[in-house]
């Protein structure tokens, strides 16, 4: 693999290529559609379909979905945006297991928040919800898998799992035919009706699709497509106990809803045989029709500094190496909008890592300073001491307010200007004061001039420190005549300028700075255990000093926070009038060797 940090050309890529040629040759022009998913003989009694193509999003509620998945998301439901057709937002849920309403909720939610629905009303009025859940096409399965062995392209297999493992071959040598492998169609028909009929264990008869067990494409050495499974599902309850495996729904999800073009991540490239293999038999059986959906493969999003494995999200959030799904530090969707990440973020980061068939590394970096061009456009500026120190104008009158004018956005100028007020005491950057100055060091140090932002030039008289030497107030004198904005304001030249907040009106506040929660580009990589590789350092809480006016910030408003990066109103724990805000991320990065 290779690593990935030039910007690719936005636009086009292969499957767009795809769509052009399929559209120009008219492949699906004879598609019909009955309003709803469904067999041939549904199909058949609907109108031509308006939906120039159909794409899905079917991921699998079995965990939270995360930046990976925006790749998918972009690409399924842009696809179905650019070239008027639909984008089914599918629940994959025909694996009982591991399944919950929790994850259904949290996945519509992202979806949904990157800007995209599943609601599409037709110029001629017409209206289509196209959210569907696999499990209601159970029914349907089951009868495609009586059709498969009706036609003598499924048998039923008592061998064990073992058996089963041993006589599949290996990638040199072919794999054996099973001793069941000859059953005749009335006793498959009766054993497999017994499988569903919960005549018999868990694991001891399995359905098989009867193709190859010599094929050099082991996915075609007659895979498994019915499993018996004692379990209760979260939409059909304990109506059956036995499962249809992926590789046999999937396709028939896909055929059922008249998707066209089906796109999934490379490691499918080997199953595509059997896709088209399995929905081939069921077009023979008349149980779908021609032209059939097509699978594509394009590579997945790797992303360093992260994991965005499923496993390793639910061993994080149960081993409470976080706080939750949410936690702004997960790389989930939930976590990145806590966080302060944004929808148009996200856009432009898919956009611009674009999407290829060649596997490669994107670097965290990439996908940040996406956040960070988006932000500089969106985000107001405002001002926020971090790690505060006092500094006292001595000759500023002590009841003193002044009114300063800051502006909202340095590119926006119609955005206008707020109003900071500027008393006697200020909290300033501990950093930015040094009694010894180092070199090239230009903001407070004694007998030198700042200028305070949007206020007036000062000198610097003095400074208090406490018992260990810590320095705990700087003293300094304002020159009148030098407000911002004034005509004096020019009279007197200094090379710094600090920000600060009026100590009398300072918003104290619960701020988190979030760093990286993994210190290595490739958590877990060789033997490691990912979890040794968690930055001990990716949340600290400060107490912060805010200009006033963040006070009045709403959940989810995100600011720039001049010289520190962007900020956000925490979602989950910001109440009215009391934000506390998570950093997003910092100006610069941090992070580049
Ligand atoms: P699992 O480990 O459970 O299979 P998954 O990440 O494949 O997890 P799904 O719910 O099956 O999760 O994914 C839904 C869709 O998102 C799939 O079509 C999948 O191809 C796509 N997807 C998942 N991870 C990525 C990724 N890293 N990059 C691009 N697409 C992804
Ligand atoms: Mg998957």
């Amino acid at each position: 693999m290779s690593s990935e940090k030039a910007p690719i050309p936005l636009g086009s890529n292969f499957i767009r290529a795809i769509v052009d040629k399929d559209l120009e040759q008219g492949v699906y022009a004879s598609r019909k559609w009955a309003g709803s998913p469904g067999d041939a003989a549904h199909q058949a009694t609907g109108q031509p379909d308006p939906a120039k193509i159909r794409t899905r999003f079917p991921p699998e509620p079995n965990g939270y979905l995360h930046i990976g998945h925006a790749k998918s998301i972009f690409l399924n439901f842009g696809l179905a945006r650019d070239y008027n057709g639909v984008c089914h937002m599918r629940f994959d849920d025909t694996n009982p297991e591991k399944e919950s309403q929790e994850y259904v909720d949290s996945i519509t939610d992202s979806v949904k928040w990157l800007g995209f629905g599943w609601e599409k009303t037709w110029p001629e009025g017409n209206k289509e919800s196209s959210l569907y859940f696999a499990s209601n096409y159970f029914d349907f399965m089951y009868r495609a898998a009586e059709a498969l062995i009706e036609n003598g392209h499924a048998y039923v297999d008592s061998q064990s799992a073992e058996e089963m493992r041993i006589n599949r071959g290996t990638l040199t040598e072919a794999g054996k035919n099973s001793p069941w492998r000859d059953r005749t169609v009335a006793e498959n028909l009766a054993l497999f009706r017994e499988m569903r009929d919960g005549k018999h264990a868990d694991g001891s008869l399995i359905l098989r699709s009867k193709i190859d067990m010599a094929s050099p494409n082991i996915n075609l050495r007659d895979p498994a497509i019915y499993r018996v499974r004692r379990a209760h599902h979260h939409n059909t309850g304990d109506k059956w106990c036995i499962y249809p495996m992926y590789t046999f729904a999937h396709p028939i999800e896909d055929a059922l809803e008249q998707v066209t073009h089906s796109i999934c991540t490379l490691e499918f490239e080997d199953q595509r045989p059997f896709y088209d293999w399995l929905l081939e038999r069921l077009a023979e059986a008349g149980l779908l029709a021609h032209p059939l959906p097509k699978q594509y493969e394009f590579a997945r999003l790797n992303l360093t500094y992260v994991v965005l494995s499923k496993r390793k999200l639910i061993q994080l959030v149960e081993e409470k190496h976080v706080s939750g799904w949410d936690d702004p530090r997960l790389p989930t969707l939930a976590g990145a909008r806590r966080r302060g990440y944004v929808a148009e973020g996200f856009k432009l980061f898919t956009d611009r890592i674009g999407v290829s068939k060649a596997d490669s590394w994107i670097d965290y970096s990439t996908f940040e300073d996406c956040m960070r061009e988006v932000l500089n456009i969106n985000a107001e500026r405002r001002i926020a001491v971090l790690d505060p120190i006092k500094l006292v104008i001595d000759n500023y009158p002590e009841n003193q307010v002044e009114d300063c004018f800051a502006p909202n956005h340095p590119l926006k100028p119609e955005l206008g200007k707020r109003v900071v007020p500027l008393t006697r005491e200020l909290w300033i950057e501990r950093e930015d004061f040094m009694e010894v100055p180092s070199k090239g060091f230009f903001r407070l140090v004694p007998d030198g001039l700042v200028r305070l932002r949007y206020g007036y030039v000062v000198k610097c008289t003095s400074c208090e420190k406490d018992a260990d030497g810590n320095v705990t107030v700087v003293h300094c004198e304002y020159l009148p005549d030098t407000k911002s904005g004034t005509p004096g304001s020019d009279s007197v030249k200094v090379k710094g300028n600090i920000h600060w907040v009026s100590a009398q009106h300072a918003y104290e506040c619960e701020v988190r700075l979030y760093d990286r929660l993994f210190k290595e580009a490739h958590p877990g990589e060789g033997d490691r255990d990912f979890l040794t590789d968690i930055n001990p350092n990716s949340v600290t809480v400060i107490t912060a000093q805010l200009e006033p006016s963040l006070k009045d910030a709403k959940a989810e408003d995100s600011f720039q926070f001049e010289r520190h990066g962007y900020f956000v109103a925490d979602k989950k724990d910001s109440v009215a009038g009391k934000p506390v805000f998570n950093r997003t991320v910092t100006l610069k990065d941090a992070w580049q060797k």
